[in-house]
């Protein structure tokens, strides 16, 4: 059926075209794009202009004035911005603590057995 592949190929064409139109199109920089959280709910913290990030309770993270605050879900976050972590807190030391402990904690408390049986 001639009709039949004269279609085929023109789609091909069209799957070709797109191709090397695509090619041609600079890919953005890999400027890391790191989504921060509100800084009164985040873990991790930092500074707009400082380049070290705090676990959320550092006695410096608590010196960043609020209009300066970054919040970050996670360390990861914080070294994808390129931040560094703290040395007086560790945040990362700090943060799996924190995973550890919130793993650790029962979702309902279980009731205490009174007696013996
Ligand atoms: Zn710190």
């Amino acid at each position: 059926m001639p009709g039949m592949r004269r279609a085929l190929s023109c789609s091909l064409g069209f799957a070709l075209l797109a191709l090397a139109s695509g090619c041609g199109q600079p890919r953005t920089p890999a400027a890391p794009s790191v989504q921060t959280v509100p800084a009164d709910k985040a873990l991790v913290l930092s500074g707009r202009s400082t380049s070290v990030f705090h676990f959320c309770s550092c006695a410096y993270a608590k010196d960043i004035p609020p209009r300066e605050q970054l919040g970050y879900a996670s360390p990861d976050d914080a070294e994808r911005a390129g931040k560094i972590p703290c040395t007086h807190c560790k945040p990362r030391d700090a943060y799996a603590e924190y995973l550890r402990s919130r793993d650790e904690e029962p979702a309902a408390p279980a009731p205490p057995v009174e007696g013996p049986r």
